[in-house]
């Protein structure tokens, strides 16, 4: 006899079971949806598995999916003779919260306390195998896998436990019956015993897959690829099925991409971009989004060849006919078909966000707030699209505190003479807004883009124009913002002040030698008695601390103090520093101003303790004064 062994579900996972059998998700149908796209998988494993593997001995002759009702029994089962899963595997892959491991989705567990939360919440992460648990109380799982002798057994009550026990014969491929909850109109649950029923939700769920689904003898799916109808005749409900089905999600796409190359190397694709980002966009591990299939037949999901990381928020399929089936990872990557694919696709979606740009602004706005941040990878890494990506990006700007702007226009607005694209990169708008040099830009009205994403760091470094207009930082080199009349006016004054200022800037830089470049008077500062401006090559504050935090040594950049010379705290230093030039006051004075430029911009100080006792210090004095 075998042994029922009992184990507990991960505390996620168990929490997930509470919430599914409480729940009050108004679309439970969709369990059904679930369990087969999870079978249709399945098939289309072992179908790839015994062709690679020609050994593996397993029947694919009549790949299909079998629903069977027990009406008297209240039982659906739902079962496939596809690659099926050890025992091992079982517990892995059942037992635990496939997408586990996630603060966010544990944070959220916790959060969801009321019924329109955990709605949401399943919308939003996608609730596949466990989904059964909104319409069953008791859920058992069959399977032997492909190749091995001894099958498995598991079932779960979803209250926290499960068992799992070892069976000496099974049919290969994996059988899921649920045991159904009463029919209860108040708690959207219908008889799923009826066959009338499961034929309307497959039909709506899970018409296009592509093994037939029976129920008792008949055929209850039209099986056809949904890539391979003309997009007229395909709804656009049968589109976000279909979407569901590939990208494993539950939102809605934002856009539905068919594309059709013809000629000498066929293929179709179809792609979607999703409504919402998944949880996981910037985790390491977090997979590609579109699967290769060949002439109809599935090769691989998340196939990385076909779209660049860049574009990894891309899901769905591509469907070629000229490749061998018999591909290989290691293959694919040298594939010059594939690299051709991969630049048709990734011009053709590019394409498109151009045009939710232009023509469907509310989309566009979605698209960006989700994936907007990953588009801007590609600045970094796809230089023949570099310019179009700077077309159809949005960005912070000190021209409205709501909307966002284009490159396109915040040039349109700019002033007479201007010839630059201003931009700062922080970590917040705040920051941004209260730093120094926004000073004098402000003053003059001038316009500045606020870059406060990581990546920004990166590609503004990397990229010198856009449509002939330089790019900018007000945190980086000598600005100068005069007109030419200005500027000649200025001359005269500004000589003056060299004159005045000389020895205060010697004094100065000296006594700062170990912290700055140098120090130098400020057209940028209109408030502020001093900032810190990096050269136009420099590391900016924020990655260095990017590249530290990553572990990285680096050496330490040194960046020029500039000073406002109408600040009364600078012009009194400088009257101070003509007569008593070795005053330690006076240096402590120095060290103090160049630290309040540190903090004035969000950095943070060396030796926070040693600003802080010459601040006390200063304090006390002037008490004494
Ligand atoms: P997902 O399908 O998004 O991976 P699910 O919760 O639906 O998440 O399924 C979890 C995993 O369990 C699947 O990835 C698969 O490995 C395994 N699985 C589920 N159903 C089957 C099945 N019918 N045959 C084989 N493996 C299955
Ligand atoms: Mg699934």
């Amino acid at each position: 006899m075998s042994q029922v062994t009992e184990l507990e579900f991960q505390a996620e996972t168990r929490q997930l079971l509470d919430l599914m059998i409480h729940s009050v998700y108004s679309n439970k149908d969709t369990f059904l949806r679930e369990l087969v796209s999870n079978a249709s998988d399945a098939l289309d494993k072992l179908r790839l598995e015994s062709y690679i593997d020609k050994d593996l001995g397993a029947d694919t002759s009549d790949l299909h999916i079998q629903l069977t009702v027990d009406a008297e029994a209240r039982t659906l089962t739902i079962a496939d003779n596809g690659i099926g899963m050890s025992r091992h595997e079982v517990i892995d892959l059942i037992g635990t919260l496939a997408k586990s491991g996630t603060g966010e989705l544990r944070r959220k567990l916790r959060e969801a306390k009321d019924s329109a939360a955990s709605e949401e919440l399943i919308g939003q992460f996608g609730i596949g195998f466990y989904s059964s648990f909104m319409v069953a109380d008791k859920v058992t799982l069959v399977t032997r896998k492909a190749g091995e002798t001894h099958a498995t057994r598991w079932v779960s009550e979803g209250d926290g436990k499960y068992t799992i026990e070892n069976l000496d014969e099974a049919p290969q491929g994996t059988a899921v019956t649920l045991h159904l909850m009463p029919e209860d109109a108040e708690n959207h649950l219908f008889d799923y015993t009826s066959e009338s029923k499961i034929r309307e939700i497959v039909k709506r769920y899970s018409d296009f897959i592509n093994f037939p689904i029976r129920l008792g003898d008949d055929v209850i799916n039209s099986q056809k690829a949904l890539w391979t109808r003309p997009r007229s005749e395909v709804s656009d409900e049968e589109y976000t099925e279909f979407y569901r089905h590939v990208a494993h999600a539950w939102d809605e796409p934002l856009e539905v991409i068919p594309f059709r190359a013809e000629g000498s190397f066929e293929y179709q694709a179809l792609l979607f971009i999703p409504t919402m980002a998944p949880f996981d966009l910037f985790m390491r591990e977090r997979k590609a989004g579109v699967d290769l299939y060949v002439k109809r037949v599935f090769i691989m999901d998340d196939c990385e060849e076909l779209m660049p990381e860049y574009m990894r928020f891309v899901k769905g399929i591509v469907d070629a006919q000229d490749l061998s089936l018999n591909v290989s990872r290691e293959i694919l990557q040298q594939d010059r078909h594939l690299q051709a694919i991969r630049k048709r696709l990734v011009k053709k979606v590019l394409s498109t966000v151009k045009d939710l740009q232009n023509n469907h602004a509310e989309k566009y706005q979605t698209f960006w707030r989700e994936f907007g941040r990953v588009l801007k990878e590609g600045l970094v890494n796809d230089f023949d699209n570099q310019k179009t990506i700077l077309q159809v990006s949005s960005f912070q700007s000190t021209h409205s505190a709501e909307d966002l702007t284009t490159l396109g226009d915040y040039i349109a607005r700019m002033k007479d003479g201007q010839d630059r694209i201003f931009y700062m990169t922080g970590e917040t708008r705040e920051a941004v807004e209260n730093s120094p040099h926004l000073e004098a830009f402000t003053a003059r009205g001038l316009e500045v883009l606020i870059l406060t994403d990581p990546v920004d760091e990166m590609w503004t470094g990397s990229i010198p124009e856009f449509d002939g207009k330089t790019f900018q930082s007000i945190a980086k080199g000598d600005v100068d913002l005069d007109s030419e009349e200005e500027r000649k006016a200025a001359e005269a004054d500004r000589e003056e002040q060299e004159k005045q200022y000389a020895e205060l800037l010697t004094w100065m830089t000296e006594t700062l030698t170990e912290q700055v470049k140098s120090v130098r008077l400020s057209a940028r500062l209109t408030t502020s008695p001093a900032c810190v401006v990096g050269e136009t090559f420099d590391l900016t504050p924020m990655l260095e601390k990017m590249y530290r935090s990553a572990g990285q040594e680096l050496p330490v950049t040194k960046r020029t103090l500039e000073l406002n010379p109408k600040h009364p705290l600078v012009t009194g230093l400088r009257d101070a520093v003509a007569t008593r030039k070795d005053d330690q006051a006076l240096k402590d004075t120095a060290a103090l101003i160049y630290g309040m430029a540190l903090l004035a911009e969000g950095s943070e100080l060396r030796d926070p303790a040693q600003f802080a006792k010459l601040l006390a210090d200063e304090l006390t004095r002037s008490f004494a004064g």
